[in-house]
């Protein structure tokens, strides 16, 4: 799968790829990143990229004609063949495990980064054909959600992950998505190593039975669990099996018995800075 990232700060990726598993695709063959400097499709001397908004304000936009130019060129290595060209924005649609599991399937992918107050509208509406914002927060540059989306995407390719199975048993790893028993869309169960007891804090019982069943059924448990108490929005639509509604209602009566605090009210209030 080949990425195409327009920016005006190649060398931000350079750290991003050079370790673990960008790296690993990048030297495995099953992506290839290629950085294109922004500048080099500028013809003035100063290899300007930016302008002052029309209508006033504060703040420097992307000019609309090195960024067509650039995304023209690399549509001419490729005659006929249409593919994603990514506008990261703010505005955009969420990225999920959903968004990274549809974006892999694609063999390649453009990626603009945006940077001071933002790109001109022109080239959402003309030139990209999908906006993706990585969250409900503003950054001041398209290249940390440019460099999010590769790795999310990247992990998912076959032969990236050691364990092929690994990818689709985490959160979020969509039902119909991936092989076997591993499909499930919740929030991943909680993962214990060596040493059995750590300070006094004893790993679950249960994980050190060797019994697999018994192991199966605590980690969905604890997987239904977690995610009904800190994401029940992912519950919504979930393809529930007996088991699992058994399993939902009696941690609601112990809900009901226990009246355990909420896990959003974990953080203390904090003082107001001034
Ligand atoms: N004025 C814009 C924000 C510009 S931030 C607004 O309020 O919507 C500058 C650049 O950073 C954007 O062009 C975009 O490429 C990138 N960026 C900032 N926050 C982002 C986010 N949450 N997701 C994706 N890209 C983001």
């Amino acid at each position: 799968m080949t990425f195409d990232v327009i920016t005006i700060f190649p060398d931000f990726f350079r750290s991003v790829l050079e370790y673990g598993l960008l790296k690993r695709a990048l030297a495995g063959g099953q992506a290839d990143i290629r950085l294109h400097d922004l500048r080099d499709f500028t013809d003035d001397r100063h290899r300007t990229v930016d302008d002052r908004p029309f209508g006033g304000g504060p703040g420097m936009v992307f000019k609309p004609d090195p960024i067509f130019k650039a995304v023209a060129a690399l549509e001419a290595e490729s005659p006929g063949r249409r593919f994603p060209v990514i506008l990261l924005s703010p505005q955009g649609r969420l990225f999920t495990q959903a968004l990274a599991e549809e974006l892999m399937r694609q063999d390649r992918l453009v990626l603009i980064c945006g940077r001071y107050e933002g790109v001109d509208e022109r080239i959402a509406e003309h030139v990209a054909t999908h906006e993706i914002s990585i969250g409900d927060f503003v950054l001041s540059g398209g290249e940390l959600p440019a460099a999010l989306i590769m790795e999310s995407v990247v992990r998912l390719l076959p032969g990236v992950l050691g364990n092929e199975e690994s990818a689709w048993q985490e959160s979020f790893a969509a039902p119909e998505a991936g092989p076997c028993e591993f499909r499930h869309g919740l929030l991943d169960f909680p993962h214990y190593t060596r040493p059995a007891e750590f300070q006094g804090w004893k790993v679950p019982e249960v994980l050190l039975s060797g019994n697999h069943e018994e192991i199966r059924r605590w980690r969905r448990r604890r997987a239904l669990e977690k995610t009904w108490r800190r994401r029940p929005d992912l519950l919504t639509g979930f393809p529930l099996s007996d088991e699992d509604r058994r399993c939902l209602s009696a941690l609601q009566r112990e809900l009901c018995e226990s009246s355990v605090p909420s896990e959003s009210s974990k953080f203390p209030e904090g003082g107001q800075h001034q």
